[in-house]
């Protein structure tokens, strides 16, 4: 189910920030670099708005993003998708893997999460935590009675919608995997098993964000026709859950590229919460749109 919107024979790329801080050197890389490779090959450049998260992303916020991409100098084709204006297709695709029986409420908070997790793990019990650090699921609510669930559910009690997806995997009977173009975590490329399984019962839509952000992703890449994913090394373990879900909703797969991640100089990722390394604020101190192509080593990018 992809929309066939763009000539088969052009390649599809998208950048899909999400206006939830300012943009940085990071993103000015991911997206010039986008740009770089859709123009090689004659490709069609996409800017996707990922704004599901209704808390921290912002009108404002999503207004100077735009001025920041304009400013560098990023150029794309079409009308920019903001996800917040399609909930309904995402919400779509959760009833279709409700139906598939892969669904379950979770009804613990993230507090309940930890309390139980340092419980656990204090009697001297391994709990697994995903690639990022973050403890699975516990299995309770996925046990729960349907009349339990439905009356916690009538009483008004909170919840997030989660895959269960032990379940999800034992459904999809082949193996998974997909094509690296660019270098995983470990320096892995080419053909890449996807373990689902080190991500536990992910999340699909929560109080705060009708869809999360793996699922979104996925529903637009496939419904856009995106065929080339070029986007930080931080996601790329996150493609293995990709691969579930497209697998799952009858998507295509894409050729992934995960590229170098622009580190401070101590080494560390950027954080759209420090300033200095902002697009903003480089621009205020007098940097230009040349002078940010050059620090990121794209300076050869004819904008
Ligand atoms: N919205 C994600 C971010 O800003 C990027 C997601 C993606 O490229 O798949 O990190």
């Amino acid at each position: 189910m992809t929309q066939e919107k763009y000539p088969k024979d052009r390649p599809v790329f998208r950048f899909a920030p999400s206006p939830n801080g300012r943009l940085h050197l990071g993103h000015a890389y991911s997206a010039l670099l986008n740009q770089k490779l859709a123009r090689e090959v004659n490709g069609v450049m996409l800017l996707r708005i990922e704004d599901t998260d209704l808390v921290r992303c912002t009108p404002v916020l999503e207004q100077r993003m735009l001025e920041d991409l304009n400013w560098l100098g990023f150029q794309w084709d079409d009308e920019a998708r903001r996800q917040s204006d399609h909930l309904d297709v995402y919400q779509n695709a959760i009833s279709r893997l409700q139906d598939m029986g892969l669904v379950y409420p979770a009804f613990m908070s993230r507090r309940e999460i930890r309390e139980f997790v340092e419980c656990e793990t204090s009697k001297g019990e391994n709990w697994p935590c995903d690639p990022d650090g973050v403890p699975h699921y516990p299995n309770i609510d996925r046990y729960l009675a349907r009349s339990e669930r439905d009356a916690r559910i009538a009483s008004g009690e909170k919840f997030s919608l989660r895959l269960d997806m032990a379940a999800a995997v034992a459904r999809i009977d082949i193996p998974l995997f997909w094509n690296e173009e660019g270098k995983g975590t470990q320096g892995q490329s080419g053909r890449i098993d996807a373990d689902a399984m080190q991500w536990g019962d992910i999340v699909l839509s929560g109080k705060d964000y009708p869809a999360s952000y793996h699922l979104a992703s996925v529903v637009d890449d496939a419904l856009c026709g995106v065929s080339h994913i070029v986007r930080g090394r931080d996601l790329f373990d996150a493609t293995a859950v990709h691969r579930v879900l497209q697998n799952l909703l009858g998507y295509h797969t894409p050729i992934y590229f995960h590229h170098d991640l622009i580190l401070d100089k101590d080494g560390n990722k950027l954080s759209k919460s420090r300033n200095d390394t902002s697009l903003a604020e480089l621009r205020a101190a007098g940097a230009s749109p040349q002078d940010i192509r050059q620090i990121i080593g794209l300076d050869d990018i004819q904008v």
